[in-house]
C-alpha cells in the first residue's frame, strides 16, 4: 500500500479562497474589512519570515495588516500598553503576538493580556478554557488545520482511535482535546512516555508534533491509518551542497508511507494550513466583532483530496 498524500498546499489555497470570497462579500456590506495586527519583539530570523508571510497573506485575503515591530529590549509595560491599544482599535479585529518572545518578557501575561475575542491565535487562557469545555472560541491555527484535513478522511471520528505525540500548549494539548470533543478516543504521549510504538498501532489517526527528525517509523503504524506530520525539522543536507538544509518532519516518511492510508508531507503539509487558518479565525473575530453571521470554514467535497 501506499499511503494517499494529503496535499496541505492545495487545502490550504481553498481555505484562503473561501476567507477572500467571503470577506470580500462582508466588506461590501459592512465598508470594513477585517484587520490583522501582528507584533513582533526582537529579530529571530524565522519570526521575521513567519510575520512577512502571515502579513502578505492577509492583504491577499483582502484583509487589513498592521505589523508592530518593536526592539528586543522591550519592556514589558511598553508591549502590554501596544496590545491594550489594539484591543481598543475599531480597524483591529484579530491581534497576534509571534512567539518566542525575548527571555525578559513573560509569554502568559503578554497573550492573556490580548482581548480574547481577538486572540486569533487562540492562546488566552479564556480561550483555551472554553475549547476545553467543548465550548465555540477560538482555536488554535495548526490543530484546527490539522482538524479541517483529518476531517476530509473522517467524516466520524467516533469509533476511532487517536494518538497525539507531543503536549505542547501550542499543538499537542489542543489538537488532543479537539478530537476529544469529536467524540474520538484520544491518547496523548509525550516524551516522558515509554510506550509510544505499542500506543502509535492502535491509532487510526496519529497526529505527531515533537520536533525530533523521523521519530515516527513504520512499524508503529497500523496499516491504513491516517498520519498527521506537524514537525518541522531543519537537518543538514549536503546532497543540495556544502553547508545547504532541508526541512523534514517528525516521521520516517518514506517508510511510513508505505504502511499508512493518508499522510501529509512536509514541506506541503500542515505548514500552509497553520497560516490559513489564522485567516480564517481573524474573519471569525471579524464576524463576531461585528454581530454578522460566521458560517464554520469547513472543506467541501469539491475540495482537493
Ligand atoms: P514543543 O517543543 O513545545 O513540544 C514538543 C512536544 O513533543 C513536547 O510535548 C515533548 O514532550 C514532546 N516530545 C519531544 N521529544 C519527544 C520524543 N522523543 N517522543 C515523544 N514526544 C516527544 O514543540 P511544538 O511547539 O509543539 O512543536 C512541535 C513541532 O511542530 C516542531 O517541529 C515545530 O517546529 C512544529 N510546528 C509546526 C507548525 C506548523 O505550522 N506546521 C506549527 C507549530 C509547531
Amino acid at each position: 500500500m501506499t499511503a494517499e498524500l494529503i496535499d496541505g498546499k492545495a487545502y490550504a489555497a481553498r481555505v484562503r479562497e473561501k476567507v477572500r470570497e467571503r470577506v470580500a462579500a462582508l466588506s461590501a456590506e459592512t465598508g470594513q474589512s477585517p484587520g490583522l495586527a501582528v507584533v513582533l519583539v526582537g529579530q529571530d530570523p524565522a519570526s521575521e519570515v513567519y510575520v512577512r508571510s502571515k502579513g502578505k497573506q492577509a492583504l491577499e485575503a483582502g484583509m487589513k495588516s498592521f505589523e508592530h515591530r518593536l526592539p528586543a529590549n522591550t519592556r514589558e509595560a511598553e508591549l502590554l500598553e501596544l496590545i491594550e491599544r489594539l484591543n481598543e482599535d475599531p480597524l483591529v479585529h484579530g491581534i497576534l503576538v509571534q512567539l518566542p518572545l525575548p527571555a525578559h518578557l513573560d509569554p502568559r501575561q503578554v497573550i492573556n493580556t490580548i482581548s480574547p475575542v481577538k486572540d486569533v491565535d487562540g492562546f488566552h487562557t479564556t480561550n483555551v478554557g472554553m475549547v476545553g469545555t467543548g465550548q465555540d472560541a477560538i482555536v488554535p491555527c495548526t490543530p484546527l488545520g490539522c482538524m479541517m484535513m483529518l476531517r476530509h478522511y473522517h467524516d466520524d471520528f467516533r469509533g476511532k482511535t487517536a494518538l497525539v505525540i507531543g503536549h505542547s500548549n501550542v499543538v499537542g494539548k489542543p489538537m488532543g482535546r479537539l478530537l476529544l470533543n469529536a467524540d474520538c478516543t484520544v491518547m496523548v504521549a509525550h516524551k516522558s512516555s515509554t510506550n509510544i510504538p505499542e500506543l502509535a498501532r492502535l491509532a487510526d489517526i496519529v497526529v505527531v508534533a515533537a520536533g525530533v527528525p523521523g521519530l515516527v517509523k513504520a512499524d508503529w503504524i497500523k496499516p491504513g491509518a491516517t498520519v498527521i506530520d506537524v514537525g518541522i525539522n531543519r537537518i543538514p543536507a549536503p546532497e543540495k551542497g556544502e553547508g545547504k538544509h532541508r526541512l523534514v518532519g517528525d516521521v520516517d516518511f518514506e517508510n511510513v508511507r508505505k504502511v499508512a492510508g493518508a499522510i501529509t508531507p512536509v514541506p506541503g503539509g500542515v505548514g500552509p494550513m497553520t497560516i490559513a487558518c489564522l485567516l480564517a479565525n481573524t474573519l471569525s473575530a471579524y464576524c463576531h466583532l461585528h454581530q454578522l453571521p460566521d458560517e464554520p470554514l469547513l472543506l467541501d467535497e469539491q475540495d482537493p483530496s
